[in-house]
């Protein structure tokens, strides 16, 4: 058995210098049966940090920043338009993605333009994912979703996509061309799983069930582009236990990123009438924190952790008023982890 101390100098000199946090590493080197495997740190614990950033991916990946640019390109959802319910989910603020309004501000190009110039007010970044965001990204037959990507792609600044989608939206075609466009550029797909329970599917009005997702992922193996999954947490009737399935599940499968986010209410919304009748009860800050840490705690340690925090504009915006503040959000978390000493993957597999 190699000595403790030994590996972790080891690894130290394998991480460039970075200053890790040594009992950390420790408990992550050191094996069930006692042995120590230097080679299992991940990168971005030995850099210091207590999950896989997003940002700490992308600057290993592209060597800088990279900020996603939003786009519309005017689609719809199946379970707005009547395909498979109406509605559409009942935290989601999907007026505007009736078919009869589904006109696009403006063309892909002038989005992408408008959308870095603002960007670039904020940030000092110079490359771009074009994120096809509101609605159902892959709602269309494969011959107008071509023109859509293209647009995007053809930008100079532009050096990936991101698409957002629900699973019961790509047939074997559209992963097909999703396939080409993975060929050429980064592409990123985002499902929006939410959570594995089927009756909390059935309670936010999806329109689908969770075999939907197991599908939708298991089709998109090897085909090159990153496999996203969308969670949410809190959502009503979700014990703590159903939530960590969730995490399990989400673990089990292997998606290469997470966003997670807590339910929180927009305005003019089925949830927002469900919240004001008392039907409904958010979690605090404290308890979406402990459930979160408990919650990366089994991820695999290489799946990527896009989001950690979500919130709308305040003038939508309705509840938890602790979700706009984000860096409140950040500094709950990293105390959190600090207080449990613990980090991402450390009860993966538990
Ligand atoms: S959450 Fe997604 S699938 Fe549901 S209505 Fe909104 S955009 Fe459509």
């Amino acid at each position: 058995m190699q000595p403790l101390n030994e590996a972790l100098s080891q690894n130290k000199t394998a991480c460039g210098g970075f200053s890790f946090p040594r009992e950390a590493v420790s408990a992550v080197l050191r094996e069930r049966d006692g042995t120590v495997q230097a080679k299992s740190v991940p990168d971005w614990l030995a850099a210091g940090l207590r999950y896989y950033h997003y940002n700490f991916f992308l600057r290993r990946k592209f060597g800088e920043r990279v900020q996603k640019v939003s786009v519309d390109a005017g689609f719809t959802c199946p379970n707005v338009d009547g395909t498979v319910a109406r509605g559409g989910c009942t935290f989601c603020d999907n007026r505007s993605f009736s078919p009869s309004r589904r006109l696009p501000r403006q063309g892909i190009a002038g989005q992408i333009e408008e959308g870095i110039r603002r960007l670039q007010r904020r940030y000092r970044v110079d490359r771009f994912f074009a994120y096809f965001q509101p609605a159902t990204n892959t709602y269309a037959p494969v011959e107008r979703l071509r023109p859509l990507y293209e647009a995007a792609l053809s930008h100079p600044q532009v050096v990936g996509l991101a698409i957002g989608t629900r699973p019961d939206c790509v047939p074997d075609g559209v992963l097909d061309l999703l396939s080409e466009f993975a060929a050429r550029t980064y592409l990123s797909v985002e499902y929006g799983m939410q959570t594995m329970h089927d009756r909390s599917l059935t309670w936010m009005n999806r329109g689908h069930g969770h075999a939907a997702f197991l599908d939708a992922v298991s089709r998109s193996r090897g085909r090159g582009f990153e496999i996203g999954a969308h969670v949410m947490l809190g959502l009503p009737g979700e014990t703590r236990d159903d939530m960590l399935a969730t995490a399990r599940e989400v673990a089990r499968l292997r998606v290469d990123s997470v966003k997670i986010h807590n339910l929180y209410v927009v305005k003019d919304t089925p949830l927002a009438d469900q919240f004001a009748a008392g039907e409904v009860t958010l979690l605090d800050r404290d308890e979406y924190i402990s459930t979160l840490v408990d919650f990366l705690e089994l991820l695999p340690p290489e799946m990527i952790i896009e989001r950690i925090s979500g919130e709308a504009p305040p003038r939508y915006f309705v509840a938890p008023a602790w979700s706009l503040d984000k860096p409140a959000i950040r500094t709950a978390l990293d105390n959190e982890f600090r207080r449990r000493d613990t980090w991402q993957g450390k009860r993966f597999g538990d």
